[in-house]
């Protein structure tokens, strides 16, 4: 499989694959079949069970994987009490005591990968390879966090000057965050932003997407189990619409951080700004109209190679992923026939099978909006490929890997969160018009550009508006503490996660002058 394989020589595990995958797949195994998880908000580190509703899985409509029961709205206001009320004390612990719970968070993670597997496969819909991907970077997030909390949190900046006195520059944890996450990243995201919250020196409330709630208690379990005070993270399941509100309009909170669609980080933002106090750091990672731009100079197998991991790893579920491909007339044809036969060779399959290179979108409500898109594309647009899907793909919400060519991308006036790659063909003297057409989207995330040319690569890279640009390689997967991750305009407001300036937005700096 194509970047089944490729992934799979990534993890080191290529050489024989089948042997050295079985006994890991065994242990996975024991967590498939009628194995159910149970999930509840936690305060004070105290389940709340509510009513509780059954969870299914998105690739099998019929088979439950456990259940959950949602907080109540009033719920909030006694995990704020609470948050609040354990403030103090944490902000006092010494931040290589946070950090080590973290730090025990991540060998725990680690050391419960089949299970954790198990779970991204059955809540998430997430293949084998993006399953384990998702644990790694959970665990990249919190050393990395970890590490940087130690330097910068630990200790005072003298700052020289003035003679016969001393000035002392110190960074603190700005009371209670809110931390908001997304259902595509259920772990490494969810539990990214709490970790950079807590060893900052904040306490938490995080409200995860409803759809993988499983996995982010499971997490909270885990971190509970390490001997983090509960207090100091409350996690609040269930509806963002109506939990949302109820926590970003209270005066306490200090400071969200949230990752998801650009329409929600606006209601966000409006509901911190009615509050009476002044503003406060609203950190948001949001979606993307991503593009890439293929000159004539560019490698086509290469090229193929990378739009296929960029548009359709992780069945088009990340905000990274790429929506629009610009390809210059004179190689279009040559890259558009090696696309359709590369796309005929993906696996669209149960996220359990190694093979699978796709899973299901996230649910039904997702399938038919993609669905919808596709209707409209095959009267607007030109099919160029739609992979035929399996039978077995119609008990669960599957969207076929298709690419249709466009005339324009002002034909796209928002982001279809899936398997849909949209192609467009320029004329080489157009490529400032494609940078325009890019920049005026308003979006900025990820841009990946394939060029031999250096200077038309630097010509692109310098003049588009994005927050992350790829070279010559996919545009997916920026990894934590090497690729800071994040966009501009409506993809985001930065500091970039994964970054070494991530957790300055969590804290606020204490000046102190002694006079000798
Ligand atoms: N960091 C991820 C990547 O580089 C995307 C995160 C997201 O989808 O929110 O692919």
């Amino acid at each position: 499989q194509l970047f089944g394989q490729q992934r799979a020589n990534s993890l080191g595990i290529a050489t024989d694959i089948e042997s050295q995958w079985q006994p890991f797949r065994q242990q996975v195994e024991a967590f498939l079949g009628d194995y159910q998880w149970q999930a509840d908000s936690l305060i004070n580190g105290q389940a709340q069970s509510n009513v509780r509703q059954a969870v299914m899985a998105p690739y099998a409509s019929q088979q439950q994987v456990g259940e959950v029961s949602w907080a109540k709205v009033e719920q909030v206001a006694t995990a704020l009490d609470a948050a609040e009320q354990a403030h103090p004390v944490w902000q006092q612990t010494p931040v290589n005591q946070r950090t080590q719970y973290l730090r025990a968070l991540a060998d725990k993670l680690e050391q419960h990968m089949p299970e954790l597997v198990a779970l991204c496969h059955r809540e998430a819909g997430k293949t084998v390879h993006d399953s384990i991907d998702e644990i790694r970077e959970a665990v990249d997030f919190l050393r990395y966090y970890s590490q940087q909390a130690e330097s910068i949190f630990s200790q005072t900046l003298e700052q020289t000057g003035l003679q016969g006195q001393q000035q002392q520059v110190r960074y603190q944890g700005r009371g209670l965050f809110v931390c908001i996450s997304p259902w595509n990243f259920p772990l490494a995201i969810f539990i990214g932003q709490i970790a950079a919250a807590l060893v900052a020196g904040n306490c938490v409330l995080a409200k995860p997407a409803e759809q993988t709630s499983l996995i982010a208690a499971r997490c909270i379990e885990l971190l509970l189990e390490t001997g983090i005070p509960g207090a100091v993270i409350q996690l609040l399941l269930g509806s963002g619409a109506e939990l949302g509100p109820a926590l970003c309009s209270d005066p306490r909170i200090a400071g969200v951080a949230f990752t998801g669609s650009t329409p929600t980080a606006q209601s966000i933002n409006r509901l911190l700004a009615k509050r009476d106090s002044l503003p406060v750091p609203f950190i948001a990672e949001t979606g993307g109209q991503n593009a890439m731009i293929v000159d004539s100079t560019a490698l086509p197998e290469q090229v193929v190679r990378d739009v296929l991991r960029s548009a359709f790893a992780s069945a088009g579920q990340r905000c990274s992923a790429l929506r629009v491909l610009f390809v210059q007339q004179d190689i279009a044809e040559r890259i558009i026939s090696l696309l359709q036969g590369a796309m005929s060779e993906l696996s669209v399959a149960c996220p359990e099978y190694l093979s699978s290179d796709l899973g299901p979108v996230i649910d039904s409500r997702a399938q038919q909006k993609l669905l919808q898109h596709i209707e409209w594309l095959q009267q607007n647009a030109q099919l160029i490929y739609q992979l035929p899907l399996d039978e077995q793909c119609q008990q669960g919400s599957y969207v076929a890997p298709c690419a249709f060519e466009i005339d324009s991308l002002s034909q796209l006036t928002e982001e279809h969160f899936g398997p849909i790659l949209h192609v467009i063909k320029f004329h080489a003297n157009q490529i400032d018009s494609v940078i325009n057409q890019i920049n005026d989207s308003g979006f900025g995330l990820t841009l990946g550009v394939h060029s031999r040319n250096e200077s038309t690569y630097r010509h692109i890279e310098q003049r588009a508006r994005v927050g992350n640009c790829y070279i010559n390689r996919d545009q997916v997967g920026a990894v934590v503490g090497v690729q800071p991750f994040g966009g501009r305009g409506l993809s985001g407001t930065g500091p970039k996660a994964g970054g070494p300036h991530y957790l300055y937005r969590f804290a606020q700096a204490e000046v102190t002058v002694i006079k000798a």
